[in-house]
């Protein structure tokens, strides 16, 4: 055996450990993703806020071929609601973007694609997460309050991109699963039930689907029995912005 064969994975363990710490710090937040972890330990993560409120929030969109659906039922239903959008879908379908905040609703941060983040690379968090808070300031004509991640994977380097740009991280304490291919409307309302715990709940569901299939019909469909249910409880029903949560302090 050559001795460089020995020496090779010496010289290697440095920048191995150095490796496996950066990854621990990048993954490690991702943790707070466990919604019973996060009720209990990050109430403000989990969007718990006024106990007599219910904020009602929807990612993945805008998309002409859903989105359309859910703002008229929502004003049919008289709601308003948090739509975290992604960038590169604002900048795609902008008239779309324009109709949400027409209609009272608030549009917020969910990035500018829809990536996992699989290694850390914080410049990069940044970069796209300033770009679509900016798509969302030039469509709404106001300076975004909200980020929530795709996958709801709050990685070390998107916390600080969305406190850099002035955004509160905000996932959720319920949501519908949805976006399972063997979802129903009576399966997602009964999953969103189970998990409201009359504690200033915020909901996610979903006004798209990015697989192109119809996977958006089912909250779609469920969304009447959700309001007059929690109207009937005596719950207000809205968007973040009426939650009675701190917005991000604006950084310097
Ligand atoms: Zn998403």
């Amino acid at each position: 055996m050559h001795p460089g064969h020995l020496r090779t994975p010496v010289a290697l363990r440095a920048p191995l450990a150095a490796t496996a710490l950066a990854l621990t710090a990048h993954i490690a937040p991702a943790g707070t993703w466990l919604p019973g972890v996060r009720r209990t330990f990050l109430p403000a993560l989990a969007g718990l806020g006024d106990p007599d409120h219910v904020a009602l929030t929807f990612d993945d969109g805008p998309d002409p071929r859903s989105t359309p659906h859910y703002l008229d039922l929502l004003d049919r239903l008289s709601v308003r609601a948090t739509f975290f959008v992604l960038g590169e879908s604002l900048r795609r379908y902008p008239e779309l973007g324009h109709d949400i905040v027409r209609r009272g609703h608030e549009l917020a941060v969910h990035g500018w694609t829809h990536s996992r983040p699989w290694l850390p690379a914080p410049g990069r968090d940044l970069r796209e997460i300033s770009r679509a808070a900016e798509e969302v300031r030039r469509i709404s004509g106001a300076r975004p309050q909200w980020y929530r991640p795709p996958y709801g994977i709050l990685t070390g380097g998107r916390w600080a991109g969305a406190l850099r740009c002035g955004l509160r991280p905000v996932l959720w304490s319920a949501w519908g699963r949805d976006w399972a291919a063997d979802a129903t409307p009576e399966g997602v309302l009964r999953t969103v039930r189970r998990q409201l715990h009359g504690v200033g709940d915020t909901i996610l569901l979903h006004d798209a689907d990015l697989s192109g299939e119809d996977r958006w019909r089912p909250a779609l469909g469920m969304l009447p029995d959700l309001v007059s249910g929690l109207r009937a409880e005596a719950l207000t029903v809205g968007p973040l912005a009426d939650h009675g949560l701190a917005p991000a302090r604006r950084p310097g």
